[in-house]
C-alpha cells in the first residue's frame, strides 16, 4: 500500500512515531479506520522531500539569500528526519525521490 520511503516519525503531535509517509507526504497513523488514513497527506515527507518542506518554510530576504537558506534548511530537515526515523529504529528504503 505505502508507496512512500518508509519514513515513520512524530509529526502529528504524539510521543511516539504517528506519522508515516505515503508518496512523499505524511500521513496520520492515528487516524487509520476501514477506510484507510483520514489525516494527512498535505505535508511534504521531511525525508525523501525536505526541498518542499523548506519550500513551506518562512524565509526572509532577496532571492538569493532566500535560495540559500532554503537549501541549507533542506539538509537540516532530512538529517533531522533521518535522525528521527533512527530514534525509532525505522528501516528507511532507497532515496528514489531524493
Ligand atoms: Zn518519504
Amino acid at each position: 500500500m505505502s508507496a512512500g520511503c518508509g519514513w515513520e516519525g512524530r509529526a502529528f503531535g504524539a510521543h511516539y512515531p504517528d506519522a508515516t509517509c505515503i508518496d512523499g507526504v505524511l500521513w496520520d497513523m492515528d487516524s487509520i479506520d476501514d477506510d484507510g488514513m483520514l489525516h494527512g497527506g498535505d505535508r511534504p515527507c521531511p525525508h525523501c522531500c525536505p526541498h518542499e518542506v523548506a519550500d513551506n518554510a518562512a524565509l526572509s530576504g532577496n532571492a538569493r539569500q532566500r535560495r540559500v537558506q532554503r537549501r541549507a534548511l533542506a539538509r537540516k530537515v532530512k538529517a533531522r528526519a533521518i535522525a528521527e526515523a533512527a530514534r525509532w529504529n525505522v528501516k528507511l528504503g532507497g532515496s528514489r525521490h531524493a
